[in-house]
């Protein structure tokens, strides 16, 4: 072969924004004494552990649940991210909003085990090989600033890792997670040294954590019996702890809460059942002074006034801890922002035995007035002092002793001023200044009760259908814009801006609450952005929605009103297509964006007869795993392909694969997971000229990565025209792999034209007509 390669080096930035959403606490669990006394132990035990890792779910509920509900050590799990890169297992949300349930996700899981959750803004790019590649888009200097920044805030006794700094033996694993325990190692020296990070000095104090664990797993060591024989050498080192335990106070075993905790991960279909026996833990000192680790299995004596203020409360009688608690408050006051403090007043909400709802009967509140109600209700002998509710300027005095049973509803006037937020009504309970949010009840036939925290907005919100679109060869291309009116107005203009003038304007008149207004939009090429101007010169920048699932509070997302139109120049003599569905791609759906017929194919009952009408056959992403009989039917697709057809196979995983008819084939888990990775081609090559002709600059602006599960071995005289390669990885050449077969061709390909496509990349439009004009 006559080949010309040629180096292409790429680079690529990505780009998120962020928004704020609703926080973790959440209504409606049950109290009893039990649990009481459980919260009085932990607020008394000021020993904590911070456990480090990369994503959500990788964090071990067994080890958070046994320190919090057995040790009674207050446990926060620090995720560096999101997990906004992975699948979805329960719904269509992927990316940005998946990231965003799947921080609800983690929310919900601590709610069972106890634990406190944080995130830094480290982004989760989908799988990568290397800690060194994680780094190169992580901004390390930045990440680890936000750790040392975690742990000055949070103060930890001893850090744990979930993963092992280090990638020798049998520990290689995802690049964030390695880079997680390199950061947590890192930032446990940092956080204690007043020249790192000096800025942070201002809100916090430096920190000095007594020990970092790694806490690590028997598949490390290959096999549970050789790592129980290394700890025995060295228990210094080796820390065995057996966590299964029965919490007396919930009713449950530590293992029946890590695994309603771990069951919360729904999108990642991590629902676990309990294990029932002796369960153990490994913490593998890294650094620092492992005795540190005695302090907090042992249990804790109480030292201070206030320590031992609340041991007496949980030997006290039920009747009296409202007291005690109320002591232990008035000690904590003045200093607002003291975690602490918040969940002694949620304690004492639940010690007396309460409901109490501040309602609105919408969850979504326009700016404006309106009125909410507030009800108040407890069944406990303590004396409840109602004094005054107050949210914004409107204030209620009650001034009232609440009789145990009794139920007090008062209306408040209101005016909402602060758009995209949940308002949060002040009322004095005893001298006790509580915050409680502001919420939407109501009832679900199928569900019961649903109890959802209102969210301000403005007079009108704007949701994009399809923010993203696709114009093949400049043909005109729109999405439905729709404008939800929640407050009736006279007039408004809609403007799309694009390079900051004005595009498109249009005035719209008489706009009737309760109405939607529905509009359609075609951006020109590039990005611009949806703006509504309201009287009174507020304006509507941003889009809103909302994202419900049952196992998570609802999540209101505002994000900017963008638009994007992918403007793309492609030939494609390819009129007519078949396609067997895989695993469940967009490719079908893309491919007719270019102009060209898709049928969707029976793989069960086509002939190869009447696969000769088309112009090529594809194969969705992982047919050759979901079909459990593909094996069957491959041979009518040969036939079609040997007949003079173009069939082309997208990737499939090398493992659960249903076939090895793959004509000489053989598939790997070679994949090259950096988006911007070299790529050398072979310029001579027909596929890379006919009849588009694809240049570097075809490989610039793809996502997440290049492709996956890639061939490592084929027939002689196969055309592979691309090799590639992440930064520090090999060189790859089975990314496309093209043969003969009879008159035809066999393409099969692991590059990710299931991410690409959708995403607008013009380059992949290119070599996607190109393969299917072959
Ligand atoms: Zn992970």
């Amino acid at each position: 072969m006559n080949a010309n390669y040629r180096w292409i080096g790429l680079t690529f930035i990505a780009c998120f924004t962020k928004v704020l959403f609703g926080q973790s606490n959440w209504y409606n669990q049950q109290w009893n004494d039990g649990k009481v006394e459980l919260e009085l132990k932990k607020l008394m035990n000021p020993k904590k552990v911070l456990y480090i890792a990369a994503h959500p779910d990788d964090e071990n509920t067994r080890l958070i649940a046994y320190f919090e509900n057995v040790l009674h050590v207050d446990v926060a799990y620090l995720s560096l991210t999101n997990g906004s890169g992975g699948q979805n297992l329960i719904s269509e949300e992927l990316g940005y909003d998946l990231g965003l349930i799947r921080e609800q996700e983690l929310y919900a899981a601590r709610r069972h085990d106890g634990g406190e959750q944080f995130f830094t803004s480290a982004t989760d790019f989908g799988y990568s090989k290397t800690h060194t590649e994680t780094f190169k888009k992580w901004n390390k200097e930045k990440i680890l600033g936000e750790v040392v920044y975690r742990i000055r805030a949070y103060q930890p006794d001893i850090i744990i890792t979930r993963f092992a700094p280090y990638t020798e033996g049998l520990n290689r694993t995802h690049g964030h997670h390695t880079a997680s325990a390199i950061l947590a190692l890192e930032a446990f020296k940092l956080a204690a040294d007043k020249d790192a990070y000096p800025r942070q000095l201002e809100k916090v104090d430096t920190w000095n954590t007594r020990a970092i664990f790694w806490n690590s797993s028997w598949w490390s060591y290959g096999g549970k019996e050789r790592l129980d024989s290394i700890a025995a050498t060295n228990p210094e080192k080796y820390k065995k702890l057996q966590i299964e335990s029965y919490v007396d106070e919930l009713g449950l075993t530590s293992s029946e809460i890590a695994s309603n905790s771990r069951s919360m991960h729904k999108s990642q279909g991590f629902g676990t059942r309990p294990y029932y026996g002796p369960n153990f833990e490994y913490l593998e000192l890294l650094d620092g002074d492992g005795a540190a680790l005695d302090a907090l299995v042992n249990p804790y004596i109480p030292q201070t006034e206030y320590e031992k203020l609340l041991n007496n409360a949980r030997f006290a009688k039920a009747d009296a801890i409202p007291g005690f608690l109320k002591q232990a408050i008035m000690r904590k006051m003045g200093d607002e922002d003291d975690a602490e403090l918040t969940r002694l007043k949620d304690l004492y909400l639940k010690s007396i035995k309460s409901r109490v709802f501040v309602t609105a009967d919408q969850p979504l509140l326009a700016v404006g007035k309106h009125t909410v109600n507030i009800s108040l209700l407890h069944f406990h002998k303590w004396p409840v002092f109602i004094g005054s509710i107050r949210l914004g300027d409107a204030k209620l005095d009650i001034n009232q002793n609440l009789e145990p049973g009794v139920l007090l509803e008062k209306d408040l006037q209101v005016q909402l001023d602060d758009p995209y937020q949940n308002p949060k009504v002040s009322i004095a309970i005893d001298g006790i200044r509580l915050n409680i949010p502001l919420v939407y009840r109501t009832s679900d036939p199928v569900q019961g009760e649903v109890i959802q925290k209102v969210f301000t907005i403005k007079p009108v919100t704007l949701t994009i259908e399809q923010p993203e679109l696709i114009s093949i060869n400049g043909e005109l291309k729109q999405t439905p814009v729709f404008l939800n009116v929640h407050t009736s107005i006279d007039s408004a203009i809609l403007h799309v801006m694009h390079s900051d003038t004005i595009y498109y304007a249009d005035t719209l008149r008489n706009l009737v609450e309760g109405t939607t207004i529905t509009q359609y939009l075609s951006p020109p090429a590039g990005k611009s952005e949806v703006r509504l101007v309201l009287p009174n010169r507020v304006q509507v920048h941003k889009k809103h929605y909302t994202l419900k699932h049952n196992h998570i509070p609802w999540i209101q997302v505002t994000a900017p009103a963008q638009l994007t139109n992918h403007s793309i120049m492609v030939v494609c003599p390819a009129k007519k297509i078949g396609y067997v569905a895989g695993a469940g791609d967009k490719v079908a759906e893309f491919t007719r964006s270019m102009g060209v017929e898709v049928e969707a194919l029976d793989y069960t009952s086509v002939t190869a007869e009447e696969l000769a009408q088309y112009d090529a056959v594809v194969f969705g992403i992982r047919s050759l795993n979901v079909h459990e009989d593909i094996d069957k039917y491959l041979p009518v697709f040969y036939t079609y392909a040997e007949n003079g057809g173009t069939l082309i196979m997208q990737y499939n995983t090398s493992h659960r694969l249903k076939t090895s008819n793959l004509k000489g084939l053989k598939l790997s888990r070679d994949r090259v997971t950096e988006e911007d990775s070299r790529v050398i081609a072979d310029t001579n090559a027909v596929v890379l000229n006919k009849p588009n002709t694809i240049t570097p600059k075809d490989f610039e602006g793809w996502v997440q990565e290049r492709g996956l599960y890639f061939p490592n071995s084929w027939p002689y005289g196969s055309v592979t025209p691309l090799k590639m390669a992440d930064s520090e990885g090999d060189w790859y050449t089975g990314s496309l792999v093209i043969q003969d077969l009879g008159k035809g061709k066999f393409v099969y390909t692991g590059l990710s034209f299931f991410r690409e496509l959708p995403a607008g990349v013009s380059g992949a439009y290119k070599l996607w007509a190109n393969l299917l004009s072959l």
